[in-house]
């Protein structure tokens, strides 16, 4: 079995010393990483639930249908609220990614602060601009597919996991849950 196919929340778990040191370089590296934690965020790492699979599969149905294969479900109190697929160039805004564009709906039609508490599903690890807007918007878990490793084997990706851009956010709380149907989400770069 490849290092990918195996257990995401132990790959989730892989050292995030190692993701930083490659981000900041090994000088800086050390320094920030012996500092006390007290800026660090609760990014907390959750293994899947029941009823996870089902709302990842409508992620990907939504993917199905994007200019590039990412989609996002929000879910609120077990319904899905709002939906979204990359429409980066049916739109010409590259910054329609699935993950936004989900966002844009849920408080087009509702108060934002019903964002917090929610679950955002996504088809593949949010990017650093998605995770920013998940983390400014209050939602409190991510459930992806596809890790930002898996999808830039696909496509061209800012190498920025989910989890160090909430980290670096002390003002937010969020649980994270990678590895939900991974190649089921891959398998829509090849069609
Ligand atoms: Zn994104």
């Amino acid at each position: 079995m490849s290092k990918q196919g195996g257990d995401p929340d132990h790959e989730r778990g892989s050292d995030r010393r190692q993701t930083l040191a490659s981000l900041l370089g090994a000088g800086l590296a050390g320094a920030t990483l012996s500092a006390p934690g007290r800026a660090r965020a609760e990014a907390t790492r959750m293994a899947p639930i029941p009823g996870d699979e089902l709302f990842m599969r409508m992620a990907i149905a939504e993917a199905a249908q994007a200019d590039f294969p990412f989609g996002a479900v929000i879910v609120r109190d077990g319904n899905v609220v709002a939906a979204g697929r990359n429409q980066g160039t049916s739109t010409n805004d590259p910054t329609a990614h699935g993950e936004m564009v989900a966002i844009r709906r849920f408080v087009a039609a509702r108060p934002a602060g019903e964002l917090k508490g929610t679950t955002l599903y996504t088809s593949g690890e949010p990017c650093p601009m998605c995770m920013g807007a998940i983390l400014w918007c209050g939602i409190g878990r991510v459930v992806f597919a596809a890790s930002i490793e898996e999808l830039a084997t696909k496509i061209g990706q800012i190498m920025l996991t989910s989890r160090a851009v909430a980290d670096a956010a002390p003002f937010a709380t969020i649980s994270i849950t990678g590895g939900v149907l991974s190649a089921e989400a891959l398998a829509l770069f090849s069609k």
